[in-house]
């Protein structure tokens, strides 16, 4: 294995996402590893049971399979290790958990995914920790928001539904110079478009259930960290007996193989979708990184090596009344995107986004923001459904 990883030592992402994971010549020759299903694993005498000294020990604690996608994530994160969880919010909540103790303040970004707000705003605050959430644009401004109780800073970088960007190795290193630890919800970038770990990060998270899955058809979520690190990653997730199931890690690492070229797609589309968006005159402003009207776009030039399929623009309504009906006529005129939750998949999506649990990062003002997942379709059908949208939101 190690040897092979070396051989993979500056080939590129796409040579590295072929042959990453698991080793063919380990299982007889077969290109992909055995599913393999356990509760139970048996040792050959007392004394091996007794000092726990094999591989595995217990289907909680790993198996082959989900060993595979862990060694493919690790070697796409630069991490010391990664745990595997049922759900991206899981991918969340583990790490939380593992890190804060009561009596701590934790300092999270206000356009963040909303469940993860849930999460923070119930459990969190009935643990005994205290939740503020900051800025994203803050930068190391957030030294003023840093208290000699605070124990974690959660990132999420582009923001989720309005793609706030943030200045991670800012805010990591001031963290860091106040001993506290940063996570950060990569599932926009992927480890193809954002290495966290190398920008400060010492917990990099990711919802798999997204572009790694890449079918619409898996939930399951990664969380990799840097050595000082990993220990207590570790032990909390045997701990809290959440793991991933063999089924669903071969699914995750069957779709790693052809992430890449997926993201390819999904990034040509999206940008041309963008591009095409900005100049249309029922459209107050397109909310995608890469486009540079964007107010994080240098931040996102600087540290990110390329751009994904979701996004969201401003569609002009008159008044605040308007913005429901307008948005829901766009919507219902769709119908090759369908209407749906999460993303990442093959296939096109559009919701009516909300935003009234921010507290910081205001919505914008001049009409519903509409978030688009961007599928492998063809961009000229895409186009047309959307036409077919802007008609009907124009009719309302
Ligand atoms: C979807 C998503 C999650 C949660 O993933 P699930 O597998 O749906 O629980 C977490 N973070 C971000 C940024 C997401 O978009």
């Amino acid at each position: 294995m190690n040897e092979k990883n070396d051989s993979l030592a500056g080939a590129g992402v796409n040579t590295r996402l072929s042959h990453i994971g698991n080793s063919p010549l380990d299982f007889h020759g077969f290109v992909n590893p055995p599913v393999v299903h356990a509760s139970t694993v048996l040792f050959p005498n007392a004394k091996a049971m007794e000092t726990k000294s094999q591989k595995y020990t217990y289907g909680t604690r790993g198996t082959p399979t989900t060993d595979a996608l862990c060694e493919a994530i690790d070697a796409l994160e630069g991490s010391a290790g990664t745990i595997l969880v049922p759900s991206g919010l899981a991918a969340v909540t583990v790490p939380f958990l593992a890190f804060l103790s009561a009596g701590d303040h934790a300092l999270i970004v206000d356009s963040v995914y909303f469940p993860t707000r849930h999460f923070c705003d119930t459990m969190l605050k009935r643990l005994g920790v205290t939740v503020e959430y900051y800025d994203p644009m803050i930068g190391a401004g957030i030294e003023g928001l840093i208290k000699p109780n605070t124990r974690l800073v959660h990132t999420e970088a582009p923001g989720s539904n309005t793609f706030e960007m943030q200045d991670i190795r800012a805010i990591s290193a001031v963290a860091h110079r106040h001993g506290c630890v940063v996570t950060m919800d990569n599932t926009w970038a992927t480890p193809l478009y954002f290495k966290p770990l190398d920008h400060g990060v010492d917990v990099s998270i990711h919802a798999a259930t997204k572009y790694p899955s890449g079918h619409s058809d898996i939930l399951m979520g990664t969380v990799s960290a840097n050595a000082a690190h990993w220990d207590r990653l570790l032990d909390a997730h045997g701990a809290l007996g959440i793991c991933g199931a063999p089924d669903d890690s071969y699914q995750i690492l069957r779709g790693l193989r052809t992430m890449g070229i997926r993201l390819e797609r999904h990034q040509e589309s999206t940008l041309n979708i963008a591009r095409w968006l900005e100049e249309r005159d029922d459209v107050a402003r397109v909310l995608h990184p890469a486009l540079p009207s964007f107010p994080g776009h240098d931040l996102w030039k600087r540290d990110f090596t390329g751009s994904s399929g979701i996004f969201s623009f401003v569609l002009k309504a008159e008044s605040p009344e308007q913005f429901k009906p307008k948005a829901h006529a766009f919507l219902d005129a769709l119908s090759i995107f369908g209407l749906g939750w999460s993303w990442g998949g093959f296939e096109s999506l559009a919701v009516h986004v909300g935003l009234s649990d921010r507290r910081i990062c205001k919505a914008p003002s001049e009409g519903p923001v509409i978030r688009l997942q961007i599928g492998l379709e063809d961009v000229v059908d895409l186009r047309k459904d959307i036409e077919a949208g802007f008609a009907a939101a124009k009719a309302v």
